[in-house]
């Protein structure tokens, strides 16, 4: 018998629950479709563990900084195992009480992979079921490269599932994954290289940002290679690989491990969408106007797989907001795509929101003024690992509206939500300068900069 529901969420990863968790709370009956995990990659295969070996590998450099603050320390080994093993046992639990929370809040849990029959009927591995509103919340995929020898290389999600730190990894890509994993590498001890096939890590970030990182890591140890291209990967019989660069056929060097991290993709296919009227753009991707809304009425799209700001806080707004639309009667709630702050968790880590300075000089060109800074934190004053932080204000017009607000250093990742709410306000340097300073901090420095 089909069963029917008043909202379907494809996909129970951060955009799916959210919809579906608020449109309960209005009364909606609905259900998720998740053929893996409950909590999509941002619990599973993302956010959450990578934030735990985050977390480990900044240990790494407390204790590397230890003997300079006094302490007679021994760093006698790092175990990965225990490490990962706390780390999969606590997004075990993140699962677990997924499946309570969802049965508490008459979510209905269907598993299995979603196809459209119709715009309004799916097929979840043979059993039918019908909703008056569906959301396409699939996410996307890890992408691996067309190039021989590519499946010996693994992407984040096989990163996850590594039981040993290796000796030699390369990294290749340049993105969010590719420095937050080549950082944690390397401090925890793996000799990193990365391969980037053009010149910068993080291009779409503000240049300040990237060549502050860029330089970080490299003081750091960790080898990159800039304009470098694979064209094969050679499996040795010790199970070691030969990356053959692309433009030479030389050797680049000779790995324990390959990640793959050179961008994701939409998990649409096999979703049979055209039943469904659905289009795509020609990466996969599924447009939405403002509210979510597909062209097809009743169906609508959140998440990664819109390939707007790809961010875990950015689909659980859309999908509260389009809940809220949909059965809470606020008839113009949408997501602001506008100032989306956003942390990469490198070491340091990077904290940005806004425009960057040369998308602001391109909009607003003259009117454009900047305020930066580059300094050494108290916290390295007299260490002998030393790590900078850089800060940069984007302001725009005689009042100096602040339109951009980007950090690199310790802190920086809890150092910008404030700052995000005071620019949504519409915060000028006036108002930035007229804030008192919390002394001694390295923020501080974002109140006071001339
Ligand atoms: P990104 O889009 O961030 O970066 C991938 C980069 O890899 C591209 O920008 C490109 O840079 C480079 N690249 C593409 N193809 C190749 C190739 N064939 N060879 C070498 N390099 C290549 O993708 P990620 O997978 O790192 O992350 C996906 C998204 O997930 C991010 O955009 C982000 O939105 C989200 N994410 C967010 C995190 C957070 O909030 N902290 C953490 C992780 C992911 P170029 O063109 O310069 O070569």
């Amino acid at each position: 018998m089909t069963k029917h529901y008043d909202l379907i969420a494809i996909g129970a990863g951060s955009g799916g629950l959210s919809v579906a968790e608020r449109a309960a709370k209005y009364g909606a009956k609905c259900a998720v479709v998740e053929a893996k995990k409950l909590g999509g990659t941002c619990v599973n295969l993302g956010c959450v563990p990578k934030k735990v070996m985050w977390y480990g590998a900044s240990i790494a450099h407390t204790l590397q900084d230890a003997p300079d603050y006094g302490f007679d320390v021994e760093l006698k080994a790092f175990s990965w195992e225990t490490l990962k093993h706390a780390r999969d046992d606590y997004v075990t639990g993140i699962n677990s009480w997924y499946h309570t929370y969802l049965k508490d809040s008459d979510i209905d849990e269907i598993t299995g992979y979603a196809r459209f029959i119709d715009a309004h009927t799916l097929d979840v591995d043979g059993n039918p079921f019908t909703a008056d509103h569906i959301v396409i919340a699939p996410g996307t995929y890890p992408v691996v490269p067309q190039v021989p020898g590519a499946e010996h290389g693994v992407t984040s999600d096989g990163f996850f599932a590594w039981e040993t730190l290796p000796d030699r990894v390369a990294v290749v890509g340049s993105g969010y994954i590719a420095v937050e994993i080549a950082g944690l590498l390397n401090a925890l001890g793996a000799d990193v290289t990365m391969l980037l096939r053009r010149e910068h890590l993080l291009r779409p970030f503000d240049a300040m940002l990237r060549e502050c990182l860029m330089e970080e890591m490299i003081d750091a140890g960790i080898n990159i290679v800039t304009s470098s291209q694979i064209g094969e990967v050679q499996k040795q019989a010790d199970d070691s690989l030969d990356l053959i660069c692309a433009d030479t056929g030389q050797l680049i060097g000779r790995f324990d491990q390959l990640l793959w991290a050179i961008g994701r993709a939409p998990a649409t296919s096999g979703m049979d969408l055209a039943n469904a009227s659905v289009t795509t753009d020609e990466e996969g991707y599924i447009p939405t106007d403002p509210f979510q809304n597909t062209p097809i009425a009743g169906l609508y799209a959140i998440g990664d797989v819109t390939g707007q700001a790809q961010l875990t806080p950015v689909a659980i707004a859309a999908g509260r907001r389009l809940a809220d639309r949909l059965f809470g009667g606020m008839t113009d709630r949408k997501l602001d795509y506008d100032l989306v702050p956003t942390v990469v968790f490198s070491h340091p880590p990077i904290a940005t929101v806004g425009l960057t300075e040369s998308e602001a000089r391109e909009i607003h060109g003259s009117a454009v003024k900047i305020y930066q800074s580059r300094f050494t934190p108290m916290y390295h004053a007299f260490t002998k690992h030393q790590s900078k932080m850089a800060m940069k204000l984007v302001t725009v017009g005689a009042r100096e509206k602040v339109v951009g607000c980007h950090v690199i250093g310790l802190g920086a990742d809890e150092m910008l939500q404030g700052f995000a709410v005071a620019m949504r306000m519409g915060a000028t340097k006036q108002d930035f300068d007229d804030t008192i300073a919390i002394h001694p901090s390295a923020a501080e420095e974002l109140v006071t900069m001339r």
